[in-house]
């Protein structure tokens, strides 16, 4: 058993993170024993109290395939993927780049604190199949995919129908961990027939699997999609194929009608909201509010590589500042990048907060010299993070603590 003087901030709800000054947190393998009040406590422990502890952090919208793109600017979402993502998506191909790329990521993930993330690769089989493998190997939690597009991607991207559905399916029964496991990973509605999405739909639907893909994010997309589909809007695109349902995680979502909103509520669907990457390629804001009023479950994604950063943090504070009107508060910053997103996972028992039985997923930030730690510093942390450093990382009390 290891006994951890700190700090704490533990999430509650979208409007409450608990603080707990001065606390221990006692983990045994793997599973968080106890936290109480350090008054309380006997025995031997180590010295955190300079330090603030949070649970692990997690990313609902990744993608592997695009991490050494980031930062290549190109303000609009089409443009974008032709020039810059689908060249670096086929380097992929080549099993030796797949394997470092995915080592990197990794490594760079636990670096910024993330120990769980949902992930898009490259549209190859291969490349689905070594980021798993490499997942395992360095203990990394994560939900994975590998993109499908069978129309309108270039040569060399563009997979076939059935290859798209077989080996998602056979990945999917391969890797069906909860915290290392499969998620059907239809890249968004143009690059998709409407039997890839209708099988993918179905299949998601009867073996309780999730799916991930993308919706709304550019207006020149979303004319795109009428255009190839015909329907009233692209939301009911993905309703009437059965892409949409409480295992559905969709990325974006910024450009919807009222009657959206509501097809989205009622078939439990979830959304990853994107902050960085929707002002970067100059895609639209949020709407927040209305997605919160109709009580549509989000949490936060870095997007990589339209995000700009793993850094959860970062992309927390981008939720605050990508809302033009509208303040975010700091507990429903955290609750976004934690418990929030667990609750969309369907892991909240395990992970997300800070508790007795559930996983020893946590991290330690050390604040920068001179700084007072108390209630106040959730906000100082959201919105500084870049001065507070990440420097232990436990996945499941392991010590994961990237060495630089
Ligand atoms: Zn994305």
């Amino acid at each position: 058993m290891q006994h951890f003087r700190s700090n704490i901030f533990n999430p509650v709800s979208a409007t409450k993170a608990d603080f707990l000054a001065d606390h221990v947190l006692s983990f045994d393998g793997e599973k968080i024993h106890s936290i109480i009040p350090f008054r309380d406590f006997t025995g031997a422990w180590e010295d955190y109290r300079q330090y603030i502890m949070l649970p692990g952090l997690i990313d609902l919208h990744v993608h592997l395939s695009q991490y050494r793109i980031r930062g290549l600017y190109e303000p609009d979402l089409l443009p974008w993927l032709k020039r810059n993502v689908f060249p670096e998506e086929m380097r992929s191909s080549e099993p030796s780049f797949a394997r470092r790329l995915s080592q990197d990521f990794y490594r760079a993930l636990l670096k910024f604190g993330t120990t769980f993330s949902v992930i898009y690769t490259a549209p190859y089989r291969q490349a689905a199949e070594i980021a798993f493998e490499v997942a395992r190997e360095m203990g990394i939690r994560a939900k994975i995919g590998m993109t499908m597009m069978d129309m309108n991607a270039p040569e060399g991207l563009l997979q076939s129908t059935d290859y798209a559905l077989k080996h998602s399916i056979e990945l999917s029964e391969i890797w069906d961990n909860p915290f290392l496991g499969y998620i059907f990973t239809p890249r968004f509605a143009p690059s998709c027939s409407e039997a890839l999405m209708r099988e993918t739909g179905k299949y998601a639907a009867k073996h309780h699997s999730f799916i991930q893909t993308h919706l709304s994010e550019n207006l020149d997309e979303i004319a795109w999609v009428k255009e190839i589909f015909g329907r009233s809007s692209y939301t009911k695109v993905y309703a009437d194929f059965g892409i949409l349902g409480p295992r559905t995680i969709l990325g974006h979502a910024i450009h919807l009608s009222e009657t959206e909103l509501d097809l989205l509520k009622n078939s439990g669907s979830a959304i990853a909201h994107c902050p960085d990457s929707n002002f970067y390629l100059k895609s639209g804001e949020y709407p927040l509010n209305l997605i919160s009023d109709k009580g549509i479950p989000f949490a936060l994604g870095s997007d990589v590589g339209a995000g700009t950063t793993l850094n959860m943090l970062y992309h927390a504070k981008q939720m605050n500042f990508r809302q033009s009107t509208s303040p975010v508060l700091p507990p429903q910053m955290l609750y976004h990048i934690t418990l929030g997103s667990a609750k969309i996972l369907g892991l909240q028992d395990r992970i997300g907060s800070l508790n007795a039985d559930k996983d020893a997923d946590f991290i330690l930030l050390k604040p920068p010299q001179g700084f007072d730690i108390g209630g106040h510093s959730l906000s100082q942390i959201c919105f500084m993070s870049e001065d507070f450093e990440i420097s232990r990382v436990f996945v499941q009390g392991q010590d994961m603590t990237v060495k630089s």
